[in-house]
This record gives structure tokens, sequence and C-alpha cells, in this order.
């Protein structure tokens, strides 16, 4: 029997591209020979993971032969205490890629749209072209959101606005004045879902925190993460929070064990590691200050960013650099997918880490 699938996925699934990871190091390994490998392509946290996460990850072992607790009592409890809302407002996620998904499906589908702006973040596009929703694509202006073309986008039937602050792959952020006054021209038939995946890096004065709006506006969903400050990308949990009601839709379409065991133990553990996110903080920082001095010394011009990563500019196409940094043992990240062919972006590493991508790439760009 001969049977053609394809035809048989919904319509929405047989449009997507998959998403593209970073290289992982054993592939180059493998492909080069080379043994020493430094990637600087997945704004992974380069401390390792937090002492306290590890043991408190290695003693839910012992629990692996049962299922998690599927209401994430412990960590909703911590994390309620710690940003001052109430358990009921929090979704859990196998990262909070989960909860971005989630959100499509709740409140996404075949007739309806969704807004987000040219180089956003890729999971958007993705979310929502599986569910079978339209995509409204927003210019972007200086790399980042335009706020104004995304509020003007909104149609009759968008039901939901991705904003990334600060935004993957770009960096750049949008800041409280813009961010309140955007808010007040969306439409209440309209969830805006600001992701703060990288919050914990953004050190500017005029940051603003998306759960400050979250009480004035109950159409909002604010995304977090373990994986990038917190330095626990491999277990997979992040988190969304929004009010009672939008978590109950949300908590309606999560697959009831979506956390793993050793996941919620380690975020629950990580939380109490003052000490490793203020290291994870510093030596961003530092690395930061680095790559762009290095950058500038190259002459290459950087797109500023509040992230742990940054991303930069090449004269022509990026992709013959990226190859070659390739060929030195260096993986950073092309973006050509998120519309920046000439833009590569690396993650902020320790400082021999980062010193190897510098003098990688002065290499690669002189001959
Ligand atoms: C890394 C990232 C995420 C989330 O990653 P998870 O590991 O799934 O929590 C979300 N949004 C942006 C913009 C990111 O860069």
């Amino acid at each position: 029997m001969s049977c053609d699938v394809f035809a048989l996925a919904n319509a929405g699934v047989r449009g997507l591209q998959p998403y593209q990871p970073g290289k992982p190091i054993e592939e180059l390994q493998r492909e080069l020979g080379l043994s020493d490998v430094v990637k600087l392509a997945s704004n992974e946290n380069p401390l390792g993971p937090s002492p306290l996460a590890l043991v408190a990850a290695e003693r839910a072992l012992k629990q692996l032969h049962l299922y998690p607790d599927a209401s994430g009592f412990e960590l909703k409890k911590k994390l309620a205490a710690k940003l001052g809302v109430t358990e009921l407002q929090f979704t859990l996620g196998n990262g909070s890629n989960d909860v971005l998904d989630l959100i499509a499906r709740a409140f996404l589908g075949p007739d309806c749209s969704a807004v987000f702006s040219q180089h956003a973040f890729i999971v958007y596009p993705i979310a929502v072209q599986a569910v079978g929703a339209r995509a409204i694509v927003t210019p972007a202006k200086n790399w980042g959101h335009d706020l104004d073309a995304m509020a003007a986008a909104i149609e009759v039937d968008t039901r939901v606005v991705f904003i990334a602050n600060p935004n993957n792959p770009t960096g750049n952020y949008l800041n409280q004045n813009e961010l309140t006054a955007f808010l007040a021209k969306v439409p209440d038939h309209v969830m805006v879902v600001l992701d703060e995946a990288y919050i914990e890096f953004a050190g500017a004065d005029d940051f603003p925190d998306g759960l400050d709006f979250l009480k004035t506006y109950p159409n909002m969903i604010v995304t977090r993460t373990f994986s990038k400050a917190y330095g626990l990308a491999g277990l997979r949990i992040g988190y969304g929070i929004s009010t009672p009601e939008t978590a109950d839709l949300l908590n309606r379409v999560r697959a009831p064990f979506n956390v793993s065991v050793p996941a919620l133990a380690a975020a629950v553990a990580v939380l109490d590691d003052v000490d490793y996110l203020q290291r994870s903080q510093q030596v961003n920082r530092d690395g930061m200050q680095q790559i762009c001095r290095g950058l500038e010394a190259l002459g290459l011009a950087y797109i500023p960013s509040l992230g742990n990563f940054v991303a930069f500019e090449l004269s022509s196409d990026a992709m013959p650099i990226y190859q070659a940094l390739l060929r030195e043992g260096v993986i950073v990240r092309p973006i050509g997918v998120y519309q920046m062919p000439r833009h590569l972006r690396v993650s902020i590493g320790l400082e021999h880490e980062n010193q190897r991508f510098l003098a990688a790439l002065k290499k690669v760009l002189s001959v």
C-alpha cells in the first residue's frame, strides 16, 4: 500500500520549515576531525550548570520511575513568592518554547492571525503556522520591533501579538515608554505575548518589567525561562505568567507531565543560587564588552544587545565567514533565516572562548 502522508498532514504543517538549531560541538568534531571546539551558537550559559541545580537534579533521578508533579506545586509557590503573583497565574512549559506553542494552540487557529516583527524570534512564525493561523509580519525599524507598525497591523481576526524583549537574534529592546504607549493601543480582542527570555541580562535603566503591565492589561502573557541566565537549557523548563483565567486556558492544552522530575527539582534549587545568577550576569557583562570592543577593533558594526549574544555585520554574505570560523573550531550562528544574511550572531562565552572567537574572526577576515 502506498500513501501520500504529506497530503494527510494539516495545511499549516505542510508549509512549515523545521527550526534550525546551532551546530552541535560533536558534529563539527566528527566532520572536521577537530578536538578543541568552542560553541558560541545557542545562547547557552558558559558557566555550566549551577552546583545547587546539579545536586537537586541528581537527587531527583531517584524518582525517575514516578510521574512528575503535574501541578508543579513547589516551583509555582517559590516563583509566586519571588515575583509577587499567585500560583494560579503560572503555566509551566517544557522550555518557554512550549508555552509559546500552548498560546498558539489556545488562542489561534485557521481563521485567526498573529502579528510579529521581521527579525523576531523564529519560534513565533513556526508556532503560528503549525496551527494554520495567518502571520502578519511587520517591517523592522533599525533592526528592532516597530511598535507603531505592529499596532497598525492588528486586524479584526488578530488574536495574538508576539513581542520579544530583548529580541533574539538582534538583541535590541523596547523601553518602558515605548511598551506603555503600545499596550494602550492594543484592542482587547488581542493577547499580547511578551517574551522575556533574556530579562535577567537586560540591565538598562529604562528596561520594562512585563509583570508591571499585567495588572493593567489582563490580555497579556509574559514568558520567561530557566534556559539562559539560570543555565538549565538542557533540562527544558520555562513558564508563562498571566491572569489566572488565561493560565487556566493554557493549562487545558498543556500535556499534564510536560516538565520532567529533574527539571522541576533543578528549577526550584537554582532560584536559591543567587551567586550563580550574579556570576552569569557578570560574565555576560564582561564578555559583551570584550566582544564588542573586539568587533570594533576589526571595524565591524554590531547591533547593541541586552541579551547574552550579539549580532554583527559583515560586508557581504556571512556564510563564507561562518564556514571559515567552523574550520577554526568556532561555532557561531548564521541568521539568514531571520532575513539577516550579512549578519552572524555570537553568544557571549567565557573570556578565553570570546578571545578564541575574536582571534579566529580576525584570521578569517584577513585571508
Ligand atoms: C531561547 C529563547 C526562548 C526560550 O527558550 P526555552 O529554552 O524554550 O525556554 C524564548 N524566546 C527567545 C526569544 C529565546 O531566545
